[in-house]
């Protein structure tokens, strides 16, 4: 069989118009023989509304209910493509992640795929039909509703994608696909045909919206193309792929991350085991640390800094005010005016002084990095937040990115 996973996000869904249209080209698609798995985001804003329902009965929601309620939106939209599709006289059939075998683990809200069992979906294809899917949602092992953390589908069209063996994972929203940078804050900025995975795993994390980053991954992993295309054009869109397939490019995007916060937690006497503590309880809480700093050790006390996600910033704090006592720390101190922004590109660790011209372009606008760290394909500054649009102006300037051409190698 020659199945293609096909995802549409919440806006290209967003009205019954919208889910007319992508009913049509489904079925377009279909009659040209391809086995069609279609994973489906909640239109619109529904999951930000469902949020916001929660939210005005209380602050601290448990995760578990949260992840009952927004499932929620992925179902309306499933259904309703699924009838739209019917009355077009074709076969179809919609199915929630419980039904078509997304098992994940019980972590609520982030749940990762454990595994995909295909049977369900395989005998609907088999039968005919176009296969619709719930993203974002899954059920562990104890039958417990779980969600895949916000822009989830994506990463169920991948994990989809891989266990099917599909021969490429299409994800259609609402841009043309990947830009250099965001065209919103940099006009000139250029759609890439091309990007690795490895890239595109640091801009997704980096804050870049257009993909999930665990769908990155798990394509990665298992070597199944993606495919970022606008779901009202025939546009060919950005094909995340293999490095070794493309041509080298020093930097092919730079991003801007402004849902961050710092929490440092002051004067620890410098022991073995502290940080071990630390990062021991923030685990244990399922608080995810984008960033550790631990500086120099002065008359024998140290600070550590982690940055999380905003959403994260007071459990955080909790969690280690909770530790101070045990640690004999001085103080817990959080800040949340801060910003990162980062480079991204597979030659940064080939190209000699890539990190200097980042930080020169920055030092030239008077711009003041708080926090710095790196990996083989990406630079990330922390900044103060007021600064965000202008750093990344500069960057991309920098760089030359709106000159960008990147092709892919040929034999
Ligand atoms: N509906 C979920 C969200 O808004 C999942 C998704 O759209 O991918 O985050
Ligand atoms: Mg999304």
């Amino acid at each position: 069989m020659n199945i293609i996973v096909q995802k549409y996000g919440g806006t290209s869904v967003g009205t019954i118009a919208k889910i007319k249209s992508v009913a049509d080209r489904i079925l377009r698609e279909k009659e040209a023989g391809l086995a069609m798995v279609v994973v489906v985001s909640a239109m619109g804003h529904t999951t930000d509304r469902l949020v916001s329902l929660a939210r005005a009965i209380t602050r601290k929601p448990s995760r578990r209910e949260m992840d009952m309620l927004l499932s929620t939106g992925e179902q309306i939209s499933i259904a309703l493509l699924s009838l739209a599709i019917q009355e077009r006289s074709a076969k179809a059939i919609s199915l929630t992640g419980l039904q078509c075998g997304i098992v994940t683990d019980s972590n609520y809200s982030m749940a990762k795929i454990k595994s995909v069992r295909t049977g369900v979906i395989e005998s609907q294809l088999a039968k005919d039909h176009v296969v619709i899917v719930a993203g974002f949602q899954g059920v562990s092992d104890g039958f417990e509703i779980t969600t895949l953390g916000r822009g989830g589908s994506d990463t169920t069209a991948a994990a989809l994608a891989v266990a099917l063996r599909a021969r490429c994972c299409e994800i259609y929203t609402d841009v043309d696909g990947v830009f250099t940078t965001d065209p919103n804050v940099v006009p000139e900025a250029k759609q890439l045909p091309y990007i690795s995975y490895e890239e595109m795993v640091e801009l997704a994390g980096a804050g870049a919206q257009v993909l999930h980053p665990r769908s990155v991954e798990i394509a990665m992993k298992f070597g199944v193309p993606i495919a970022v295309r606008r779901s009202d054009s025939d546009a060919p869109g950005t094909v995340v792929m293999e490095a070794a397939k493309l041509e080298n490019a020093v930097i092919t995007g730079v991003t801007g991350n402004k849902n961050i916060a710092k929490v440092a937690i002051r004067g620890i006497p410098d022991r073995p085991g502290v940080a071990a503590q630390i990062f021991s309880a923030l685990g244990s809480q399922g608080i995810n640390i984008r960033l550790i700093i631990q500086s120099i050790a002065a008359d024998g006390l140290n600070d550590i800094s982690v940055v999380v996600s905003r959403e994260f910033v007071r459990q955080a704090a909790e969690v280690l005010e909770g530790q101070r006592k045990s640690l004999k720390a001085k103080e817990i101190v959080f800040h949340d005016q801060l910003a990162e922004v980062s480079i991204v590109g597979s030659g940064i660790a080939s190209t000699p002084g890539v990190a200097a011209r980042m930080f020169r372009a920055l030092a030239r606008r008077r711009i003041n990095i708080d926090l710095i760290s790196s990996s083989e394909v990406r630079i990330t500054c922390v900044i103060d937040e007021r600064r965000t649009t202008e750093a990344i102006r500069a960057l991309h300037r920098e760089f030359q990115l709106e000159r960008l051409q990147r092709g892919m190698l040929r034999g």
